[in-house]
């Protein structure tokens, strides 16, 4: 007989590992089934997210970070460093440290907690059998039988036949992450998220970038303003963005020929490096065997309610695998809130106070709606900005740019969205976070004491503003 779970988890990624520690919490014999293994040949927890994405990105933006400062912005602290090294792989080997600890902790987390770790390809078979098959094709697949499925598969970078991959001048963003020396001219196509935290960590290390972006705005997701200021920033760094570029054909020889177009006409450049980073999709590849109905959407996503659940009795799906934002967070707190519902308890996600954050310099954070969403769809509002220029702590910080914009209701003054560019914009955020899931106005942020001198101080000044009545600036 098929060993039997409370729950199987396929999906061992931000979503499916937290689901399942929760689902153990809470006293469900429960399994992940994963098929990851990193590129030491070893299978890993944590999906792509701490192996590929989250985590190893902003291990070398840290790294390259904390270079570019020594070079270009100490001396203004009267800090002069001298000649400054770059070692590569160093860089790559600390940041593969980080990946390894990490995903060593999920394996941890996991025997403390007595949750059974299937390797392999798993696939959902009818009657919430799941089949788990060797990852390298060799030896025989088992079948486990569960009382409850949760599919938490992620996504995968897409591909584009105009820039085909080779994994070495033409690559990924899983690629991006294992250059072993700074590429002199880079080429990104997709001035997105990842187009923008790839090319700062390459272009702060010294080389020339290049994003050829599709559409002719930049970032459309964000608050305009605030996109215009962080685009401003990023084109003065060096970052050179080309929009309304369509690339027609990139060919790896000794160096990357891409041709584009744009309004000018057809235009061509010469890059060491390739990266394609034009979004991701969901990961549903011989995932459920022909006689399961599990219903996938327009986009491939598999289709689920508000509470995560699919067209099956007892299967689940939550993370990068369903609608909403490809964000690590958004999949946990997805995953909790499916374990509690499966252990009876009340579960819920508001999906509307999930905050974004872009790990550039500066960083770029928000929480809710911007004003053209607003604007589009006729809701009247009152919005407030303050520069992080006229804090006391940003100045002592050398950390001048950008600023925070609240913005809420005109009737109610009930917070509607908080966007920040600016320093530490990362961390700001949660506190927009916490006040919109009280409900609070922009008052109450205004009333709230902050600490002096901190850059929260900027978000408190916003909030008065609001109401104009900031007490740094001129309203
Ligand atoms: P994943 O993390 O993709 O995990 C899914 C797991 O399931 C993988 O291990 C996969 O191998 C496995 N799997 C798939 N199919 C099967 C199968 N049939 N059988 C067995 N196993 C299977 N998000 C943020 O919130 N913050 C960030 O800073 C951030 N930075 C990113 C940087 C980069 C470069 C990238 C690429 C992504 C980044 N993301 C970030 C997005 C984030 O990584 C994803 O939103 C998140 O990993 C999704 O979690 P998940 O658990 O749904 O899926
Ligand atoms: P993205 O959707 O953020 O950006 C893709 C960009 O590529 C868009 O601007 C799009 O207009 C452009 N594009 C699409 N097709 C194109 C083409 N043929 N030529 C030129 N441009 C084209 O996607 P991404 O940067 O690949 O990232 C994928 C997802 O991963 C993100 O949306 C996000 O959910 C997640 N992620 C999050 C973080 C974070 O939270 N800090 C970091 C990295 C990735």
């Amino acid at each position: 007989m098929a060993k039997a779970f409370d729950v199987i988890v396929i999906g061992g990624g931000p979503a499916g590992y937290v689901a399942a520690i929760r689902c153990a919490q809470l006293g469900m014999s429960t399994a992940v089934v994963d098929e990851f293994v990193y590129k030491d040949g070893e299978p890993a927890l944590g999906g792509t997210c701490l192996n590929v994405g989250c985590i190893p990105s902003k291990a070398l933006l840290d790294s390259s970070e904390q270079y570019y400062k020594i070079g270009h912005e100490l001396e203004a602290h009267g800090i002069k460093a001298g000649n400054v090294e770059l070692d590569v792989k160093a860089m790559i080997a600390r940041k593969d440290r980080v990946v390894k600890d990490l995903t060593g902790g999920i394996a941890q987390l996991f025997k403390a907690n007595k949750i059974e770790w299937l390797k392999g390809h798993g696939k959902l078979l009818s009657g919430k059998q799941v089949e788990v098959s060797p990852t390298d094709g060799k030896g025989k697949a088992r079948t486990y039988q569960a009382e409850n499925v949760i599919i938490a598969t992620g996504s995968k970078p897409i591909e584009i036949d105009a820039a085909p991959l080779d994994g070495d001048k033409i690559v990924n963003s899983d690629d991006a992450l294992e250059f072993t020396e700074v590429p002199k001219r880079l080429g990104i196509i997709g001035a997105g998220v990842i187009g923008l935290e790839m090319g700062s960590v390459w272009r702060r290390l010294g080389s020339k970038v290049i994003l050829l972006e599709a559409q002719d705005t930049f970032l459309p997701p964000v608050d305009q303003r605030l996109a215009k200021l962080a685009q401003k920033d990023f084109e003065r760094q060096g970052l050179d963005i080309r929009f309304g570029a369509r690339v027609t054909n990139a060919k790896a020889g000794k160096t990357v020929s891409v041709h584009y177009e744009d309004k000018d006409g057809k235009q061509n450049i010469q890059v060491d490096k390739l990266i394609v980073c034009v979004g991701r999709r969901p990961n549903t590849g011989n995932l459920f065997a022909e006689d399961v109905e599990l219903l996938l959407d327009e986009r491939g996503l598999i289709n689920v309610d508000e509470h995560c659940r699919t067209n099956l009795p007892g299967v689940y799906a939550i993370g990068d695998v369903v609608r909403g934002p490809m964000l690590a967070h958004k999949g946990s707190e997805e995953g909790v809130m499916v374990a509690e519902l499966i252990a009876g308890k009340p579960g819920h996600v508001n999906y509307d106070t999930i905050p974004w954050v872009i790990y550039t310099h500066p960083e770029i954070a928000w929480v809710g709606k911007t004003e053209q969403q607003l604007k589009a769809a006729g809701v009247p509002f009152n919005s407030g900005t303050f520069n992080f220029a006229a804090t006391g702590r940003a100045r002592a910080m050398e950390e001048t740019a950008g600023m925070v914009k609240v913005i809420a209701h005109k009737e109610t003054d009930r917070i509607l969205g908080v966007h920040i560019v600016g320093p530490q914009a990362s961390e700001l955020i949660a506190e927009a976070v916490v006040a919109m899931e009280f409900h609070g106005s922009s008052e109450d942020l205004a009333r709230i004491i902050h600490a002096h001198p901190t850059l929260s101080e900027a978000v408190h000044e916003a909030a008065l503003s609001v109401s104009r009545r900031a007490i740094h600036k001129a309203n």
